[in-house]
């Protein structure tokens, strides 16, 4: 007969004290460990929108959907959790102090409808240009960028004149009453391509 090595016993006796390593799941709920990477989630209130999260994402499982129709425009950001890898890129370059979108604990991921839950989606509004109605950003990754900027805001009528919008400080129906192709044009929120021909025009 051979006997049990002492190391063997001596896990024996502890295991015997202090109980099982094993979890009792299903009979009682997992908890993970503190540095587990679980299931991303977006938080509506920080993220700006900025789609740095997108970009990092090496297997595309965050991509968004501008909606222009609506008022007011919206950008949906969109996560798969069938394609994620919780590999945490995502919230490591998230530009609203990582905090836009956040790793959690939660790791039971099995769903019966893929397309249906397999997706989480928030929606940030949009401000789109005022002459081509082209996506120009969120108006909270606008806002995120005035208050980096300071004064320097006042450089860039499209930031300067979302800011004041949001603080209600100017009637955003005011601002699209004169469509002159002219100078008049330049303080209005634009997108690029609008900014350099508005600003080319000599009229
Ligand atoms: S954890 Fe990785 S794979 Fe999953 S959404 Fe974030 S960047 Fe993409
Ligand atoms: S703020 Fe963070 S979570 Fe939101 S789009 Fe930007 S990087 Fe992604």
């Amino acid at each position: 007969m051979r006997y049990p090595k002492l190391r063997e016993l001596l896990e024996a006796i502890k295991a015997l004290i202090r109980g099982p390593y094993t979890s009792s799941f299903p009979k009682e709920p997992h908890v993970p460990h503190p540095n587990f990477r679980g299931k991303p989630k977006f938080n509506q209130e920080k993220c700006v929108g900025c789609l740095a999260c997108e970009e990092v994402c090496p297997v595309g499982a965050i991509a968004h959907r501008d909606t222009t129709q609506g008022d007011p425009a919206k950008r949906t950001m969109i996560y798969y959790g069938d394609t994620c890898i919780f590999c945490g890129q995502c919230e490591a370059a998230c530009i609203a102090d990582h905090e836009g979108i956040k790793l959690s604990g939660e790791w039971e991921l099995s769903f019966f409808d893929r397309k249906k839950d397999a997706q989480e989606t928030i929606d940030k509004e949009l401000l789109l240009c005022e002459i081509c109605g082209t996506p120009v950003a969120c108006r909270d990754h606008l806002r995120w960028i005035c208050e980096r900027l300071g004064e320097l805001t006042f450089s860039s009528p499209t930031l300067y004149l979302s800011r004041l919008e949001s603080l209600g400080i100017i009637d955003e129906n005011l601002l699209s009453v004169i469509r002159d192709q002219g100078r008049s044009d330049r303080v209005k929120i634009l997108c690029a391509r609008c900014r350099r021909e508005t600003t080319q025009t000599t009229k």
